[in-house]
């Protein structure tokens, strides 16, 4: 019920008889604005009118992802267009303000050379980014994910790793010491991966590097489909589509891994 209705129904008397009613009013005013605070669409979101930019995204996860991969290879290729229409810029923040419709989840690593709007050449108001250092995510992300997949409507979750990765080399390297600081979450989040791929002999450094990457990657979305059952029944209808993938961050080229699947045994276990 919106306040509007309970003033109409005369709750302000109601108040005034019955005080323990009035945290009940109190909430029922705010909802609305946590609902605009969290972005989800709200009653008066619609199609852009005539002449708008339009951010109603693709109709499956094939075919966002097919998007993803055509922008990632014009990036590539240094020749940008969804990301560089400034021109748009107004018509396009007016759309947004009445709400969002992202296409894809990005679980992408903080580093400052990972920025996914300019990777996928995508808009504004195209991709759910999420992200922490490693892109090994915590409960609070895999909750943001499971908030963009459910309310947002997103069909692809993507864990985005990339090359020479700090994070992913500083648990390399301390070879289960703990790190200073707090930096042992990195750790915690990444638990498991040096075990999984042992360093093999002779094997170079940089070489090493990049297995652990893609293996992270890998696990990360693998865990994801593994701790989130909301996430997981998606992969299951074939409703969403979770997909490691690593950034190269010489040649700009994005590289899709396998996705992961709700493996029956995982199912089981929740
Ligand atoms: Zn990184």
């Amino acid at each position: 019920m919106k306040p509007c209705e309970f003033l109409s129904l005369g709750y302000y008397k109601l108040i005034i008889k019955e005080p323990m009613s009035l945290p009940l009013f109190l909430v029922s005013l705010l909802l609305p604005a946590l609902a605009q605070t969290l972005g989800q669409p709200s009653g008066q979101a619609s199609a852009p009118a005539a002449g708008q930019v339009a951010v109603v995204p693709p109709a499956s996860a094939e075919a966002v992802l097919e998007e993803l991969k055509a922008g990632n290879k014009r990036f590539v290729d240094g020749r940008r267009t969804r990301s560089l229409l400034s021109s748009e810029d107004p018509k396009l923040r007016e759309t947004l303000a009445r709400g969002q419709n992202p296409c894809a989840v990005i679980i992408a690593c903080s580093d400052s050379r990972v920025g996914d709007n300019f990777i996928f050449d995508q808009e504004l108001g195209r991709l759910f980014t999420i992200r922490q250092a490693g892109n090994s995510p915590d409960l609070q992300a895999i909750a943001s994910a499971e908030y963009a997949v459910e309310y947002l409507g997103c069909q692809v979750v993507m864990v985005l790793a990339h090359t020479s990765c700090g994070a992913v080399k500083a648990v390399a390297d301390a070879k289960g010491t703990p790190l200073p600081g707090n930096l042992w979450a990195f750790q915690a989040a990444m638990a498991g991966l040096l075990e999984a791929t042992p360093r093999q002999p002779k094997e170079e450094h940089l070489s090493y590097y990049r297995r652990l990457e893609r293996v992270n990657a890998m696990r990360q979305a693998k865990a994801l489909v593994h701790r989130s059952e909301l996430l997981r029944a998606k992969v299951a209808s074939g409703k969403l589509k979770v997909v490691p993938a690593v950034y190269d961050l010489v040649s700009g080229k994005v590289i899709f891994l396998e996705e992961a699947q709700a493996e029956p045994e995982l199912a089981q276990a929740h």
